[in-house]
């Protein structure tokens, strides 16, 4: 059975494709649409509302954030419920049978057709759409730099979280030590290397597989979903983050 059908378009959105910055921003988790094919899940509309289904407000910042630095914005247009792009297809966590205090009955027990199928449909296209534009700049003579976009839920298994904005990496730390250094003590926000995730949690995929494979340099943003819920508090923060990274890209030129 086909996952999307084809009134319901491409699942990768490419936005800005041909701007002149560096920046390339992906948003894994920017959209809690799920294909008309696989309903509900079997959730509850709160928990399809929720931030297991996406990042709320990292779509909307990214789009702000590639506005100011002439950056390409490449999304996934469906749900990470259905497939997780920020996780490689053999990771439970690429299909989550559970998700925080919510289980997902949808993803209960798929088998291997039905992970492929979901692979194929979602994972594949973004992947390789990714990849070409990363490859396509390389081979005009740039060196693209890879931002990933995110957004955490304030409160986890019940416990307040602290920490405003994660910067996260991986083994290349060039790009978030500059970011944490411009960041300095401004006092702006409070903001944390690898948290309220890292490495160790499996959130580094795409910062492995698009900048680390090939020696780019990378980071991936972490913002508290509360700071981010509205226009005004998505302007404050996409100007701030872009002034960081800004500073940071000028340091490790
Ligand atoms: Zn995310």
């Amino acid at each position: 059975m086909a996952i999307l059908t084809g009134e319901e378009g491409d699942p990768v959105a490419l936005e800005n494709a041909v701007a002149q910055g560096r920046v390339i921003l992906v948003c894994e988790h920017a959209s809690r649409l799920l294909p008309a094919s696989l309903g509900t899940l079997g959730l509850s509309v709160e928990a399809l509302a929720s931030h297991i289904a996406w990042d709320p407000g990292a779509l909307a910042v990214s789009r702000l954030m590639a506005e100011q630095l002439d950056a390409t914005l490449l999304f996934q247009r469906f749900s990470r419920l259905v497939y997780d792009c920020n996780r490689p297809p053999e990771s439970p966590a690429a299909m989550p049978e559970k998700s925080e205090v919510f289980d997902v009955p949808g993803n209960v027990g798929l088998d291997q057709a039905a992970r492929d199928a979901r692979t194929q449909a979602l994972y594949i296209p973004f992947r390789d759409t990714l990849r070409d534009l990363v490859e396509a700049r390389i081979a005009a003579g740039s060196q693209p730099v890879i931002v990933t976009m995110h957004s955490f839920t304030p409160v986890y298994f019940g416990k307040p979280r602290d920490v405003e904005i994660g910067i996260l990496h991986d083994a290349d730390t060039r790009l978030a030590d500059a970011m944490l250094a411009a960041a300095g003590t401004d006092g702006r926000y409070t903001i944390r290397r690898n948290e309220p995730y890292g490495p160790d949690d499996g959130v580094t995929h795409t910062l492995r597989e698009h900048g680390l494979s090939k020696g780019l340099p990378n980071v991936m943003i972490e913002v508290r979903n509360d700071l981010i819920q509205d226009e005004a508090g998505q302007e404050v923060v996409a100007g701030y983050l872009t002034g960081l990274l800004g500073a940071a890209l000028s340091a490790i030129q």
